[in-house]
């Protein structure tokens, strides 16, 4: 075990939607990686719900089949030790049955921390949280983590927070953004405040551009029907990427308490650019995939897969955001996140101003800008790419070359799911890495109008080739300013 990985106190983790892809395929994994390194105490309980009928043996030769599939080096041993602080106990949330036994269970501990995972659809918040608070199971130490997405506009997440806020209240609800427990992320905590190297270059004088990726290999699938009701803006951008955005241009917080942090990135949400009717055409592309080759297959388009030709739900989104402000006034930031799109990528660049005036001839190479990209996934670490003399004789030729640190080889350990992290942080009360309401509510507050803009203008999504990085009109957008998308190959 390192300091990094201390016991936590002892806790029930209560799961609803136990048996859902979201617990089965992470929650449980992360749990049982922290409990292999020794951070879950003996006596500590996971409870999983749902409306199957399973008993807890039933539960735990699920999750067990769940958890060897995801990790085939997994010892038996420590499996069967693990799976015996797992429990289940169906219930019907929408329904009266079972709260009584579920209530009792819970009961049994009340020196516990309790934790209350709502992994389940946003519709079903209501009743569980005033099943809680009607059975008086808020206790001592009990919180509320809240899976995304929290509302799909600003009228739903308010209703959605008032309604766990009859129960819980702001400091007990933990509203999970899992890109925000990614090691990249808080890395860019580490190199921005830990080093004097960058934060005087972190400004509107040095930077001249930001770009922000979130790309997906995969098609919407079985989540056809929820992701229809979404699209990319509501699923990835209105959430993770805005967080990530946060994160790069936030000020300095005066420390990393959670309130510091959260007030500070809450700032920057207040001070982005509205894009509304008046400027959603040149600032925003829709794009939803057709037909074409993915990750060396051949794969149907969006309307195929839903069954619905008429759908105008973007799979793509490309926009250009503006945050007025002193430090980033003129600075834009581009974003874009789809599905279907060549390679599975996150990542963060942060694009440096050209040097004010060449020395070199053209000949020994062109001077191209420096960047500093964070890459959250797949291999996470950080890339600071410098122009060098090219190593040897031959007189002076320039490349542009990457310092590259990935920290799975830097530091020779697997990297861990960011739910290992988040999920232990609520154990221990620490909300940091958590979206606090009126963070959801600034983001909606900005999003709501792009949304209405692209209902109003009744334009449907551009078509783009599965395989493709999105509509042609998205290499426009950035292009159009004289720059170009970060190719990490080139
Ligand atoms: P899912 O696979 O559809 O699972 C839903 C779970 O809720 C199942 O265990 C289901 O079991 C249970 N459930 C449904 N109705 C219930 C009821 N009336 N009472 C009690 N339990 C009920 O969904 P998911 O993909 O795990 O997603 C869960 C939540 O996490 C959603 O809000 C989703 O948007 C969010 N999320 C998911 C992912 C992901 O990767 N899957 C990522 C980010 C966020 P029964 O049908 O047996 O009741």
């Amino acid at each position: 075990m390192t300091a990094s990985s201390q016991v936590v106190e002892l806790f029930d983790l209560v799961i609803f939607g136990g048996t859902g892809d979201l617990a089965v395929r992470k929650l449980l994994p992360a749990l049982f990686h922290r409990f292999a390194d020794g951070q879950i105490p003996a006596g500590s309980r996971i409870i999983g719900i749902a409306r199957e009928a399973l008993d807890d043996d039933g539960y735990r030769a699920l999750l067990r089949k769940a958890l060897v599939a995801s990790d085939g080096s997994l010892g038996a041993e420590q499996l069967d030790t693990f799976l015996q602080l797992v429990a289940y106990r169906p219930l019907d949330a929408r329904k009266a049955d079972g709260w009584d036994d579920f209530a009792a269970l819970i009961g049994e501990h009340p020196d516990h921390v309790r934790v209350f995972y709502l992994s389940t659809s946003p519709e079903l918040f209501v009743d569980i949280c005033a099943r809680l608070g009607q059975y008086g199971l808020n206790q001592g130490a009990s919180r509320v983590v809240l899976e995304k997405p929290v509302g799909r506009d600003l009228a739903s997440a308010n209703q959605i927070n008032d309604d766990v806020g009859r129960v819980f209240d702001e400091s007990q609800t933990f509203r999970i953004d899992h890109y925000l427990g990614k090691e990249t992320v808080q890395n860019l905590l580490a190199l921005r405040f830990g080093n004097a190297l960058f934060e005087p270059l972190w400004n509107a004088g040095h930077i001249d551009h930001v770009q922000i990726t979130v790309a997906e290999t995969i098609g919407v699938g079985h989540r056809a029907a929820y992701y229809d009701r979404a699209g990319a803006l509501r699923d990835m951008l209105q959430n993770h990427m805005l967080q990530l955005l946060c994160m790069v241009a936030m000020e300095p917080p005066s420390s990393l308490s959670p309130d510091a942090v959260r007030d500070e990135k809450l700032k920057v949400l207040r001070a982005l650019k509205p894009i509304d009717d008046s400027n959603a055409a040149q600032l925003t592309v829709r794009g939803q995939y057709r037909a074409g080759v993915a990750e060396g297959a051949s794969v149907p388009g969006y309307p195929d897969e839903l069954g619905n030709a008429k759908s105008n739900t973007e799979t793509f989104v490309a926009l250009k955001a503006e945050i007025a402000n002193w430090r980033w006034a003129g600075v834009p930031f581009y974003l874009r996140t789809g599905k279907r799109l060549p390679n599975r990528v996150s990542e963060i660049v942060v694009v440096f101003k050209a040097v004010p005036h060449s020395i070199f001839d053209p000949s020994t190479g062109s001077l191209a800008q420096n960047r500093l990209v964070l890459r959250l996934q797949p291999d996470e670490g950080v890339k600071l790419w410098l122009t060098i003399k090219h190593p040897g004789p031959g007189g002076l030729r320039l490349r542009h070359v990457p310092l590259d640190m990935s920290f799975a080889e830097a530091f020779g350990v697997q990297q861990r799911d960011a739910y290992e992290r988040l999920l232990l942080d609520v154990v221990r009360g620490n909300p940091t890495l958590f979206m606090r309401r009126d963070e959801v509510e600034a983001a909606w507050r900005w999003a709501d109008p792009i949304l209405a803009a692209w209902g109003a203008s009744g334009v449907p999504p551009k078509p783009y080739a599965a395989g493709s990085w999105g509509p042609s009109a998205a290499v426009a957008l950035i292009e159009r300013d004289g720059r170009t998308w970060h190719d990490d190959s080139e």
